[in-house]
């Protein structure tokens, strides 16, 4: 009997863990198909001179145990101090040995070995502080916000109490319907407090007024936050007698670690795309899926082969498969599908809505940062910045030295950085020229006293669209594809566009188990891959419980 293929539509996370997965478990040959030159889809890593860009910046960390050991086992944790561990006196746990099993020994030889040193070796995953913060009328402010005395006088005096006047008004008469991002924040933070620290990031991020957006994605990035909690631990503060020691813990309780490959996210799955081809699976870039046949019989549903465009020719083939997943967009693929899915497959599909997104690279000699009544910091310590300002476009600030100090070619003696947008395909900021988008981009760094123009040495633009899968347009009526595609037995959507969901890596790659999980176990029933990430309140709890557990570890 000849070998059954598998064809995967996207070398990102959930694409590639689902080509590994195949490997290790089962006889079919996997053929990933890729459509740009880049591996690891958004959670690629983009080399510009030898300084590095994650979109978006991407921890890795996982309430999933299986995930976690996924990721050790291709990038082992650190045995040694990285360049800046020592200079900058992180708290890291070194181990000491890494215990690896490769897919095949053609990919390496598996066992135990000494834990590597990221000064020596690439094969490395490192673990890294974690700080971000709010960046507000030049004033940093706690990332989740909370109100400590710092907060306050930052804020002054008549504005904390206008803030906690809105706070009680929402307590006693909270909005009764919450279906809307507007109402969520305002129910948990007093309509102020939402004004002065949500609206506008948020806004930016989706580019529609958050009283059109549904409260589903707020529960799933803030859960378990509220102005109480922020409140409480004030109170707390007020009343202990070592007062400035209880605000260091409370600051300090807001940096948790999370661990960082030696090169970026990319790295990750390149790593991962050499031992997928080393065992014998393809992976194929410039390659773009434009057609997916299926059919019916005997009252089954099938896909029965898939057609490959090449980008540099446009040349096409179709090749027959035996399974095929899909991590593109939903949009796209029920578009492609022969014959045409139901009228109200395609409504749902076409009515689903995409944010993207662009970086802006900046290399800088070094910072300048102007904050409120200090002298100019040539450095800040933060992963990233949330800049809450309506005044400028950009979103969010990436300091790459802080990811990785091997994500910058000359770390010593140069700070690069990213600016993030938050965009539409085919608008104003995505279709401008490149070297403008730099000015812009270095304007507003001058305008919110972040950067000056002359310590610029270089910069890039990287853009990268449907980076959001947005929880309005069509979003509500997903049950309608679910339906659909559930009905073709050997149809797997994975991933965070192929299922039209906020899933982070670990979700992204929980699905691809799943659904190889039930080709080897003969189940046809894929309903189960819908079942990743539904508990909403995943993220900030699991953060919440490393912060916990953190504090709890330097208490002793
Ligand atoms: C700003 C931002 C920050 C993030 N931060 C984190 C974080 O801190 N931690 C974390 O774990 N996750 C984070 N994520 C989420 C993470 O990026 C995604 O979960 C992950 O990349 C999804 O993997 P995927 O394989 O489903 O999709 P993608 O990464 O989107 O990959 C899909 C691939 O399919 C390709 N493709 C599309 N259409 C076709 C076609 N027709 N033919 C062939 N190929 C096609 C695309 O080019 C792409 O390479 C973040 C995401 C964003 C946007």
């Amino acid at each position: 009997m000849s070998q059954k293929i598998a064809i995967i539509a996207g070398a990102g996370p959930a694409g590639l863990t689902a080509a590994y997965e195949l490997l290790k478990r089962t006889d079919i040959h996997p053929i990933v198909l890729e459509s740009t030159n880049a591996i690891g889809g958004i959670a690629q890593t983009f080399n510009y001179k030898g300084n590095r860009i994650d979109i978006g910046g991407h921890r890795f960390f996982s309430k999933s145990d299986r995930v976690m050991k996924w990721w050790f086992n291709i990038l082992p944790k650190q045995g040694k101090p990285a360049a800046d561990d020592m200079e900058k006196n992180h708290d890291v746990d070194f181990v000491a040995e890494a215990i690896v099993d490769f897919l095949c020994p053609e990919c390496g030889v598996s066992g135990k070995k000494a834990a590597p040193d990221p000064e020596k070796e690439d094969q490395v995953m490192l673990q890294r502080p974690r700080l971000s913060r709010i960046y507000y009328h030049k004033n940093f402010f706690p990332y989740p916000i909370g109100i400590t005395l710092t907060v306050a006088r930052r804020l002054g005096i008549l504005n904390t109490a206008l803030i906690g006047f809105s706070y009680i008004k929402a307590q006693i008469v909270p909005v009764k319907q919450e279906t809307y991002l507007d109402a969520f924040f305002i129910n948990r933070f007093g309509r102020r407090l939402y004004e002065t620290f949500f609206k506008d990031y948020t806004e930016k991020v989706w580019g529609v007024p958050c009283n059109q957006i549904r409260a589903d994605w707020g529960a799933q990035r803030i859960k378990g936050l509220s102005l109480k909690r922020a409140v409480t631990h004030a109170i707390k503060d007020l009343l202990t007698s070592d007062f400035k020691k209880a605000q260091q813990e409370r600051e300090t309780s807001l940096i948790t670690r999370f661990f960082y490959p030696k090169y970026g996210p990319g790295q990750m799955w390149e790593t991962v795309t050499e031992q997928i081809r080393a065992c014998g699976g393809e992976v194929r870039m410039k390659r773009r899926v434009v057609g997916v046949k299926w059919k019916e019989e005997s009252g089954k549903r099938k896909v029965t082969s898939v057609t490959i465009e090449s980008v540099d020719t446009g040349e096409t083939e179709e090749v027959p498969c035996d399974y095929f997943f899909s991590t593109m967009p939903i949009r796209h693929l029920v578009g492609m599908m022969h014959p045409k899915p139901d009228d109200r497959v395609c409504e749902v599909a076409e009515g689903l809505v995409y944010r993207d997104f662009l970086t802006v690279g900046l290399l800088l000699k070094k910072l300048h940062v102007q904050e409120q009544g200090r002298k100019p910091s040539t450095s800040v310590p933060d992963n990233w910045i949330y800049v809450q300002d309506g005044g400028v476009n950009v979103g969010r600030i990436q300091i790459f030295n802080n990811w990785s100090p091997y994500m910058v070619a000359d770390r010593k003696n140069s700070t690069w950085i990213g600016l993030e947008y938050f965009v539409n395909e085919g608008d104003k900021l995505w279709v401008m020229p490149d070297q403008d988008l730099i000015t812009l981009g270095i304007g507003e760094m001058e305008k919110i006293g972040f950067a000056r123009k002359e310590d610029i040495l270089d910069a890039c633009v990287l853009r990268m669209p449907k980076a959001y899968p947005a929880y309005f347009g069509s979003y509500d009526q997903l049950g309608v594809i679910q339906d659909f595609t559930c009905g073709i037995e050997n149809l797997y959507l994975i991933g965070r566009n192929g299922m039209h969901r906020y899933n982070n890596q670990d979700h992204s790659m929980l699905t691809a188990m799943t659904a190889v999980d039930n080709i080897a176990a003969g189940r046809t029933d894929n309903r189960n891959i819908w079942d990743v990430n539904v508990e909403p309140t995943y993220h900030e709890e699991k953060e919440q419980s490393e912060a916990g557990e953190e504090e709890r570890k330097r208490r002793g």
